[in-house]
């Protein structure tokens, strides 16, 4: 029988994102969305987020439930916004307005000091109810720097900001399928692969 694992968003966008990468790896695997309370996300870095997360699906489900955080760290900001990324320029003020700031904030800034990275960590837990306890994290970084002013119309969030290394153009220039072949996600999901295949494997 193929597994079965809950996805600690209501976001169904997200539910068909895992769902395409992790089927295409792992063909029995179907991910479910999931309909439960969604707790306060009150951790202070982006595993303590994915954690409460996922454990608030996994109790409230039974099954096995997979939650992701992900931001972006700029270093001479001592790693902010982190995990205020999606709200960094004020609750409900949007992308752009955080991508604004951020310019700002980094006005005087010259590289080489404007580097930093995106983040994405994928928690997975296995409550006792479907075979548990048991936990893991993956971890996905993609380094890059803030580049002076926006370029690129895909992706979203800071993408028009972040030049990844390795390029000489924006997040948001780059072809999707490029993105999502290198970016902080993708790494975070090649380290969850295999963790899931053992999981598989031991059923
Ligand atoms: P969340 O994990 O969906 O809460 O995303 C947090 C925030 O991080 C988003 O709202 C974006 O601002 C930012 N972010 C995360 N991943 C990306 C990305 O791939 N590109 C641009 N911004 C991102």
């Amino acid at each position: 029988m193929g597994l079965e694992i809950v996805l600690a968003t209501h976001n169904q966008h997200k539910v068909d994102e895992f769902q395409k990468i992790l089927g295409e790896r792992m063909p029995g695997l179907t991910v479910l969305a999931y309909d439960g309370p969604e707790p306060v996300e009150d951790g202070t870095s982006f595993e303590e987020n994915a954690f409460i997360k996922a454990r608030a699906a996994a109790a409230h489900t039974g099954r096995i439930a997979l939650a992701d955080d992900s931001g972006i760290a700029v270093d001479v900001m001592g790693g902010s916004p982190g995990i205020f990324s999606a709200r960094w320029a004020g609750p409900g003020r949007g992308a752009q307005a955080n991508l604004d700031l951020l310019l700002a904030q980094l006005g005087d800034i010259r590289d080489p000091h404007r580097t930093g990275h995106f983040h994405c960590t994928i928690a997975l837990v296995v409550p006792e109810a479907a075979g548990g306890p048991h936990e893991y994290a993956a971890v996905g970084l993609w380094p890059g720097r803030i580049a002076l002013e926006e370029s690129g119309a895909h992706g979203f969030g800071y993408d028009p900001i972040f030049m990844p290394e390795g390029f000489e153009v924006s997040a948001a220039e780059l072809a999707p399928e490029v993105k999502n072949s290198h970016s902080h996600r993708a790494r975070a999901f090649a380290a969850l692969i295999p963790e899931l295949e053992r999981i598989s494997a031991a059923r």
